[in-house]
């Protein structure tokens, strides 16, 4: 059945109707290239006032490439990256990270529910500080994290330190970084620079618009030769109106926020409705706009014969359902009454023989 809306992922949705309008509203008459234009200029001002900080802000098109650039601005060849072993970073970036740092290593540790803690950190900076094995040179996290869930700035600050202590910088992966702020409550200083973040990848192409992440240095001093770094890679956007102009339109007014809870809200009401279905397990805590629920190929390859879409990211029976700004209640109604009719009958179903939708990037 062809649906409209599906859980395979939050950017599988359009463009929300501000980032639409600032666009359109941006689409008039000549504007000088490269940045040097009125919506970027109010674009990074936005920035630096919902951080309440001076920072530098670069807009990139991708997150990948924010990620990897960032990562890259504070490690040499011969550093290592750490991260969860189910970050982006590792995961769903073809090597960008290692590529543009001319050969930092990515090395991953084990987290329950997509969290590092301070120990895990510390044990890996000690494990190794001679030199036959890399220099650890930066911790990056993700907030959220991949499994959907969120660390409190509590966390934050003693992972930041445990870090920092050996000098490594910090780079956060906010793809989902206002699934972040709406689950917690927090101003966005509170789970940053005040915890002691360096740099951030802030995406809101999750979030309503078309493209474009922000790479946000909290800690200028890093991004001082940023702007050749970027432009090297192949970032500098040439009509750069047209990935800021958006920003302006979700930050103006709250449309960031207000996207960010309706889409935690339907991942809520997506795992209420789930847990009234007998024999329905969740392998995380839902606290931003991702539900995983373990459920058996058998079931999965039903559902996706049903229509809908949706991935078994880190092995066969975790479903990843992601729940984005345009998720409306009735997709959960008709996603959870599909499955309640396909768990009825599970007992005629046939073992799951062809291969599934596999593995893409989130
Ligand atoms: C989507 C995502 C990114 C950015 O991915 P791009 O497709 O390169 O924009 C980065 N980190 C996480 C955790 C993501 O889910």
């Amino acid at each position: 059945m062809k649906r409209a809306r599906h859980f395979a992922s939050d950017n599988n949705s359009g463009i929300c109707p501000e980032a639409w309008g600032a666009l359109e509203e941006a689409n008039h008459g000549h504007a000088s290239g490269y940045g040097e234009d009125q919506w970027t200029r109010k674009a990074c001002r936005l920035i630096r006032d919902l951080f309440e900080t001076d920072c530098d802000v670069f807009f990139i098109f991708t997150g990948s490439a924010a990620n990897a650039l960032g990562l890259a601005s504070v490690c040499r060849s011969y550093h290592s990256i750490i991260c969860h072993e189910a970050s982006h970073v590792q995961n769903d970036e073809c090597g960008a990270p290692e590529f543009f740092s001319g050969g930092a290593k990515v090395c991953t540790l084990t987290g329950k529910d997509g969290r590092l803690t301070p120990e895990a950190i510390t044990a890996a900076i000690d494990k190794r500080r001679d030199l036959h094995f890399p220099k650890t040179g930066a911790l990056s996290l993700t907030q959220s994290t991949e499994l959907g869930t969120v660390y409190t700035p509590t966390q934050l600050k003693a992972n930041c330190h445990a870090a920092k202590k050996s000098g490594l910088k910090i780079h956060m992966d906010g793809a989902r970084f206002s699934n972040a702020i709406a689950s917690l409550g927090v101003a966005p200083k509170d789970i940053t620079w005040k915890a002691g973040v360096d740099m951030l990848s802030f995406g809101l192409t999750k979030n309503g618009t078309h493209a474009g992440e922000a790479l946000v240095f909290f800690d200028k001093s890093l991004a001082r030769e940023f702007d050749w770094q970027n432009k090297q890679a192949g970032q500098l956007a040439s009509k750069m109106r047209f990935l800021t102009a958006p920003w302006i339109g979700m930050l103006q007014d709250g449309a960031w926020l207000r996207h960010a809870n309706h889409a935690n809200k339907m991942a809520k009401r997506l795992r209420r409705a789930l847990s009234k279905i007998s024999g329905i397990k969740f392998l995380h805590p839902t606290q931003a706009n991702a539900v995983f629920v373990d459920m058996p190929p058998v079931l999965v390859d039903a559902m996706h014969k049903h229509g809908w879409h949706f991935y078994t990211l880190y092995s066969d029976n975790d479903a990843r359902l992601m729940c984005s700004w345009d998720t409306t209640p009735k997709d959960i109604d008709d996603f959870v009454g599909d499955l309640n009719d396909l768990m009825t009958k599970r007992k005629k179903l046939r073992p799951n023989t062809r291969k599934g939708q596999g593995r893409k990037a989130n």
